[in-house]
């Protein structure tokens, strides 16, 4: 690894999707499939010429291997992409996740992982509970976890993310609660606290479509603030709506996507922030190893956006507000070069969360309080604009 960049003002992280899954969880929407020999060995062909062509000349800060289930790659494969990884040229000291569901996980592959690199796992636990685990359509029960756990640690990581979600159909708050215990009772050194979506095309969604499940935005709620009340006494602090971290072991990948920095992402379905474009890869194995070959034209890819300093500074805002450092409006305006005059509707909507008690103010500072923080999304919806002549 080499020193750090120096050159530029803005981190950069690197994504890699490994696309492939046994079998689909009934929540999920993210792009997998089936592995066999001939996808694993296009796919790694295609990854290869994708990293190639992308001649970066920066170097890398943080890197994330997400999925699909990146641990049903076999030892070799893991430190071949490793090896790929590593050639995109990493700055000293770069913060290296991967993803591992419990199943996957296994000495022989944690000690490819570590001679590869890898430096930090986020384990997909998601619930200790077996009937949930059922309900959500995984295949691994509490017993995995614990074994993944403790081989994650007897190999050395010394950061170790757990992933759970709540509002799974039929739990209960005591159950939620016991999750989080659980988590904590491992030591991890972060926790990641998703809601449960219901995302069109997947199991789930379609028993709510039948009427089989129902969505309780108030559950949700309670959801949420018994998170934000329990995971920061046991030293969990949150640093963002969904996650917790002990100090230090915040994740630098995810806040240099929420700062706005860029990102550049490989494999399919992938998505970069560079270059002020964001654009995601087709969700398609055999189309996206094909435009590699080609090249992509602009409307090949899934979603393709030129980015504008003020849509880049609208995000910022947007994801900032999702953290508890919150948001400092003048240094946004300097950092995307907009003029002061254009914080005027966005300050008058701020004095307005400050009187209503949904947001509180430290210097030049805002966040949002717990009270903002359980409407965020709606908080969000209702952001002005920058105001541009
Ligand atoms: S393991 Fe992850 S990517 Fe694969 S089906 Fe389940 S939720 Fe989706």
């Amino acid at each position: 690894m080499q020193e750090g960049n120096q050159k530029h003002n803005q981190s950069l992280g690197l994504y890699v999707h490994v696309p492939f899954c046994s079998s689909t969880c009934d929540f999920c929407a993210f792009y997998q499939e089936r592995p066999s020999k001939k996808k694993i060995e296009s796919y790694f062909l295609a990854l290869s010429r994708e990293m190639k062509q992308s001649k970066l000349t920066r170097l890398v800060d943080t890197v994330f291997i997400g999925g699909g289930t990146p641990g049903l790659l076999q030892p070799n494969e893991l430190l071949e992409l490793c090896k790929l990884i590593q050639g995109m040229g990493l700055a000293s000291g770069v913060e290296w996740t991967i993803e591992l569901a419990p199943n996957e996980v296994n000495p022989k592959k944690l000690s490819a992982l570590k001679a590869g690199g890898v430096n930090r796992i986020s384990l997909g636990v998601q619930t200790f509970d077996s009937k949930l685990m059922d309900d959500l359509g995984r295949k691994h029960g509490p017993k995995k976890v614990y074994q993944a756990y403790k081989n994650i640690r007897d190999a050395g990581f010394e950061s170790v993310n757990l992933d759970l979600i709540f509002g799974i159909p039929h739990q209960t708050i005591e159950q939620w609660e016991l999750d989080m215990a659980e988590a904590v009772r491992l030591k991890p050194d972060h926790i990641s606290t998703y809601c449960l979506t219901f995302e069109e095309d997947t199991a789930l969604y379609y028993r709510l479509a039948k009427g089989e499940l129902s969505i309780d935005p108030d559950k949700e709620a309670q959801y949420y603030e018994r998170a934000w009340n329990f995971l920061p006494t046991e030293g969990y602090k949150q640093y963002e709506v969904s996650n917790f971290a002990l100090d230090g072991m915040a994740c630098l990948h995810n806040l240099n996507t929420w700062n706005m920095n860029e990102w550049i992402g490989f494999g399919p379905s992938a998505c970069s922030q560079i270059d002020y474009q964001r654009r995601k890869n087709p969700s398609n194995l055999e189309e996206w190893a094909a435009g590699i070959v080609k090249g992509f034209t602009n409307d090949q890819y899934d979603e393709f956006e030129q980015l504008t300093p003020i849509a880049l500074a609208e995000d910022a805002l947007l994801f900032g507000l999702r953290m508890n450092q919150g948001i400092c409006l003048p240094k946004i305006s300097d950092r995307f070069g907009l003029p002061r005059q254009s914080l005027d509707n966005i300050n008058q909507f701020f004095e307005k969360l400050l009187v209503e008690g949904l947001a509180e103010k430290n210097d030049d500072w805002i966040c949002l309080t717990q009270e903002g923080r359980v409407r965020a999304d709606a908080i969000a919806a209702e952001m002005p604009v920058f105001h541009i002549d």
